[in-house]
């Protein structure tokens, strides 16, 4: 099949556009529509200027998504002296698979020439995740731990990087997941967090003055295209998943997305579409309702929506020792 655009032969199909494209025609169409994110979500503010740089901090796990979005910000921001990227990869401590991601991440940012630095469960918080998970002392999953760890090793960096921006490489299929599971669960205050957080244009969003705001620019893209977008660009990508990863409904619901995907086309789109408008209607009505009173945790210092109380990180850490 030859490609919508040109003579060269189509590497791969959109059934929900119908469109043909060929390698360089389909990287176009992914670099287009990251562009266009990133205008729409406004998320270059007035104010920046050379004098004035933002630093956006990604998020580089060393998977296809972060590696892929690394790559289109360094291309469109190259020579953009209002930008600077730095790499930001979390080490957790997974035998075997941090590190490989970890080299894959070295790599890219070598060969970008971009700053990369490199934070470990370990040295932040002497705990590693394959000892989490041996430990496991409040009868957890896996990820119950990391995420909280997660969370306050890239609040603390993007502060001490004087981060402007957190973005993270969640492509379509992980928005729509995450917004078909708010919906199932009928937590409507959540969708409204989901807008605040990271979905709206920067300057309708409630003021998050606490955390550094965030954005998803891969997020008009389908993973399939992102994986071919790694694949023919030969990106240093790391494929495994975390030999820990346990979120048994999302993996229902991505089941669910496949199949009506598959007989639908565009599902994920329409769904996108009606939550992003949704999602600001609730963030509006929400308000400050909607957010949860922040102290300081008398141990850490860090800001915590546990009120009278140490942080949700300390008291785990508690009981890990
Ligand atoms: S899958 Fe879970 S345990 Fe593994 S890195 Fe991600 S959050 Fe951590
Ligand atoms: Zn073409
Ligand atoms: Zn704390």
């Amino acid at each position: 099949m030859e490609c919508d655009r040109c003579d060269a032969e189509a590497v791969m199909h959109a059934a929900y556009s119908g469109a043909h494209l060929c390698e360089d025609h389909l990287g176009a169409s992914i670099e287009k529509r990251v562009r266009r994110r990133v205008r729409r979500d406004e998320l270059i503010p007035r104010e920046a200027s050379p004098e004035n740089p933002q630093t956006w901090v990604i998020g580089l796990s060393g998977g296809k998504d972060s590696v892929v979005l690394t790559h289109i910000l360094h291309d469109t921001f190259e020579e953009d002296p209002r930008i600077e990227l730095v790499g930001l990869t979390i080490h957790e401590g997974i035998e075997g698979y941090r590190d490989k991601s970890l080299d894959a991440c070295v790599e890219l940012t070598d060969e970008l020439g971009i700053r990369h630095e490199v934070a470990t469960y370990d040295e932040e918080f002497g705990v590693r995740m394959d000892d989490v998970v041996e430990d496991d002392p409040e009868n957890m999953a896996a990820c119950a731990y990391c995420g909280v760890f997660r969370r306050d090793v890239l609040s603390r960096y993007a502060e001490d990087l004087g981060a402007d921006l957190l973005l993270t490489g969640h492509n379509l299929d992980d928005e729509a997941q995450t917004a078909l599971m708010n919906f199932l669960e009928g937590d409507v205050a959540q969708v409204a967090k989901h807008f605040d957080a990271s979905l709206g244009p920067l300057p309708e969003r409630e003021d998050q003055d606490d955390f550094v705001a965030r954005a998803k620019p891969l997020r008009d893209v389908p993973e399939k295209e992102v994986a071919l977008y790694a694949h023919v660009n030969d990106l240093p990508a790391h494929i495994t998943e975390c030999p820990h990863a346990s979120e048994a409904y999302r993996g229902e619901i991505q089941q669910v997305l496949y199949d009506l995907e598959e007989r639908h086309p565009g599902t994920r789109h329409s769904i996108m579409a009606g939550y992003d408008e949704l999602a600001g209607i609730a963030a509006e009505r929400y308000g400050d309702d909607g957010g949860v009173e922040l102290t300081e945790c008398p141990q850490c210092g860090s800001t915590t929506s546990v009120t009278g109380d140490r942080c949700r990180k300390c008291t785990l850490l508690d009981a890990l020792a």
